[in-house]
């Protein structure tokens, strides 16, 4: 190929991000901070092994952290390289995992029907069983149980691999592991480390298979490496081989998931653990403006025990971060909108805006506020369209209609909407189970058969019937009407249509949002290319095509693997809000950062831990350069959250960024909030929350205000307080009016 064609691979990038493009065939460490172009880079990289290498894109396998990145990747390597990006496995590691096990179900002594278990369910699974077990939570709280399950597994361990010693507690975890070990089993059930576990076992007990996709992959590119876990970077190993080369990119300042056993170590230890490892360090941004790089420079240089490095920019300065001071969270959300109106009127549009937050909890201020000041909004990653009880429902049933097997499935909708099986009925199926080593739905049929009052029996039989007559009318149909089927038949339809509230007709909306996306469904593109392009001299075939026979279970796999995210381009035109664990990788020009406060951020799990507080500074090191143009940062000196009050102090992290690059904003106007003047620190979340005072709405009962609307007018009542406080007002012109008082923004009149 000459260097004419090969241009556009190597001309936007800079000498060092084109050293790491063309490294010849070693592994490579790409170590850069945030916004230096590891991404293009690695993107740029399979252009270059595809187009000028002349690799098949059969030989490569990319592997990012989030769904949504790995669709952006997809997009912008086919916008590279067009149709010879057909073909490349591209995907997340529990994604690639998943096909993996789809493929090759037999050798890891899974059932073809196998469903994914979410976090949810397995929470569900969890009590079950130590409510089965007779363990009181008190004790043996499910939280502790699943993060020590989930933990064992992303070190590779099986129950019978610990030895638990003469360690009581350990002795009692692992027995619970086993038996949930058995349940899932028993019902076809993978939990998301499980996947990633049996990939790993898929290796290490079939030297054939291995060896099979070790000569496939090539060259395996990672993104984002610095979050890996013990078990990815263990099956990466392996596939990897002796043949193989790898090419990871990756930031430590940016690993964020330690507390769900993400390895900083991985990233610092990778070239020890690889031979003839090319290191290539990239240190211009050129995502940022000056000041927000600096910023984010000077905190994360708090951190103690970095890889070390520079990061400078050839842009412009550009405006200093607003920091506001807000007197309480409906404040700090009326700011947020101000702000957001003042940019789409100045030419900005709202897909450029991102809301970051710590905790998901600060999302429904937010959203209230948007709603009433119609800014277009979406959620990412909180509680997710797939996640929510409604659509959760549905697919239990269609779960169970697939496999009957699937007991968390079984659990969650034996009685809902209810159909007369009570909890002493549904003990006794599942002592049934229990006993007999059977699934719920076997053990339900047995019991109708024998053991149960006539009226236990009556309703038990009906739901039975009920699934066994769906599983008949669905067979035939298409996945939309399957679906359709599933929500009228159930009974599902009329119990939510009975509901009349709010909330009641959102369910139904989301209903429909889910026949919408099962009407829109495909299967995942990267199971068609890993099977369109498997060459003729593979003489076993090791692809197995019959999943595209179901698309039912293509669908329920998808749903749980990419829960929500792919709802994520469907408004254009609106403000992005998530985690800030969830916008790592991408970028925005205008990013506001809310909630900077001791407790909400830094975390108060973290405050006494010196190691999670420098992941939650790495945290607020990504939410800062998440920024492009324009960063905007808000604390509250007020806070209600979780029905209590709290009076925060702001966020360390705060103090930490220099201060020339600030420009605080304080409260202009607080008096129609708080006559006491606008600022007072009591104290941090968690602790210690005094009662605010009962005059905090500020009106008095005849005192006279002006509305910007309706005109002057006198308060008549007061009703509630905080952000529910409601007034009455006689305006002159306009009548009597109830308003919310914290979004009235009435002013008071002497
Ligand atoms: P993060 O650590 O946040 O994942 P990153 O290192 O992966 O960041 P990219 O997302 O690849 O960074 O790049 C950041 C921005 O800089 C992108 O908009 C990218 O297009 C741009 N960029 C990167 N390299 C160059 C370059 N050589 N010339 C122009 N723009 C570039
Ligand atoms: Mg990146």
């Amino acid at each position: 190929m000459n260097s004419m064609d090969i241009s556009y691979i190597l001309d936007d990038l800079n000498d060092a991000q084109r050293e790491a493009v063309t490294v010849d065939d070693r592994h490579a460490l790409i170590l850069a901070g945030a916004g230096s172009g590891k991404t293009r880079v690695l993107i740029h990289r399979i252009a270059w092994l595809v187009q000028v290498m002349g690799f098949s894109a059969y030989n490569i396998l990319a592997v990012t952290f989030t769904n949504k990145a790995s669709n952006e990747m997809r997009g912008r390597v086919d916008a590279l390289i067009g149709h010879d990006a057909q073909g490349i496995t591209m995907g997340t590691f529990h994604g690639i995992a998943y096909r993996l096990l789809r493929t090759h179900y037999q050798e890891v002594g899974l059932p073809q029907t196998f469903q994914i278990l979410d976090a949810d369910d397995q929470k569900r699974v969890i009590k079950r069983l130590l409510k089965a077990m007779e363990l009181d939570e008190a004790q043996w709280p499910h939280k502790q149980v699943i993060a020590f399950i989930n933990g064992e597994k992303e070190e590779g361990r099986r129950s019978q691999h610990i030895d638990p010693g003469h360690n009581p507690y350990v002795v009692k975890m692992v027995q619970i592991y086993q038996a949930y070990e058995e349940q899932c089993n028993r019902s076809g059930l993978v939990d998301f480390a499980e996947l990633l576990l049996r990939a790993h076992e898929l290796w290490l007990k079939n030297p054939q298979v291995l060896a099979h996709y070790q000569a496939r992959y090539r060259h395996i590119l990672v993104d984002e490496f610095q979050d890996t876990n013990s078990l990815q970077y263990a099956w990466l190993r392996v596939l990897t081989g002796a043949s193989g080369k790898l090419f990871i990119v990756g930031d430590d300042d940016q690993s964020i998931y330690g507390w769900r056993g993400a390895k900083i170590e991985n990233i610092r230890q990778f070239d020890r653990d690889f031979n003839d490892v090319k290191t290539v360090l990239l240190e211009q941004n050129y995502r940022s403006t000056g000041i927000i790089l600096k910023s984010a420079n000077e905190l994360i240089a708090h951190n103690e025990d970095r890889m070390g490095k520079n990061l400078w920019s050839a842009g412009e300065d550009g405006e200093l971060i607003d920091v506001y001071e807000a007197f309480n969270e409906l404040d700090e959300a009326r700011y947020l909108c101000n702000q957001i109106e003042t940019w789409v009127e100045q030419g900005g549009s709202r897909k450029d805006i991102a809301i970051l937050y710590r905790s998901n909890a600060l999302s429904r201020v937010i959203e209230h506020a948007f709603l009433q000041a119609k800014i277009t909004y979406r959620v990412y990653g909180g509680l997710r369209f797939y996640d929510r009880a409604e659509i959760k429902d549905v697919l239990a049933y269609l779960r169970l209609l697939l496999n009957r097997e699937d007991d968390a499935a079984f659990e969650r909708v034996y009685n809902h909407p209810p159909r007369g099986i009570g909890n002493k009925t549904a003990d006794m199926i599942r002592v049934e189970a229990k006993i007999n080593q059977i699934s719920l739905w076997q053990a339900a049929q047995q019991m109708v058969d024998s053991g149960l009052t006539a009226r236990a029996k009556s309703s038990v039989a009906g739901f039975i019937d009920l699934i066994l007559s769906l599983d008949e009318q669905t067979n035939n149909l298409d996945l939309q009407n399957q679906v359709m089927k599933v929500i009228t038949q159930s009974g599902l339809q009329t119990h939510f249509e009975k509901d009349k509230t709010e909330q009641g007709l959102g369910r139904l909306e989301n209903i429909d949002e889910l026949i919408n996306a099962a009407s829109t469904f495909k299967p995942t593109e990267l199971v068609a290319e890993t099977i369109s392009d498997q060459p003729e001299e593979v003489g076993v075939d090791f692809i197995d095509d019959t999943i595209f026979q179901n698309p039912l279970a293509e669908f329920l796999a998808q749903v749980a693997l990419e829960a929500g995210e792919q709802q994520a381009d469907k408004w254009e035109e609106s403000v992005q809000l998530m985690t800030l664990h969830s916008a790592k990788g991408l970028e925005f020009p205008l990013v506001f950062m809310i909630g900077l406060e001791e407790g909400l951020f830094p975390s108060q799990q973290s405050r006494e831990d010196a190691s999670k507080i420098a992941e939650e500074r790495r945290l607020a090191y990504v939410g800062i350069t998440r920024a492009r143009t324009k960063l905007i940062i808000s604390h509250a000196s007020r806070r209600r959250m979780h029905g209590k009050e709290f009076y925060p102090q702001s966020s360390r992290f705060l103090k930490e960024l220099p201060q020339d690059c600030l420009n605080i904003i304080r409260l202009a106007n607080t008096n129609s909030f708080n006559k006491h003047g606008s600022y007072r620190n009591y104290g941090n979340y968690g602790g210690f929350a005094p009662k605010p005072d009962a005059s905090q709405s500020g009106y008095e009962i005849g005192s006279r205000v002006f509305h910007q609307k309706f005109g002057e007018g006198t308060v008549l009542a007061v009703e509630g307080d905080g952000e529910s406080a409601r007034v009455q007002i006689n305006f002159k012109h306009a009548g009597t009016k109830w308003l919310v008082a914290a979004f009235a923004n009435l002013e008071k009149l002497l």
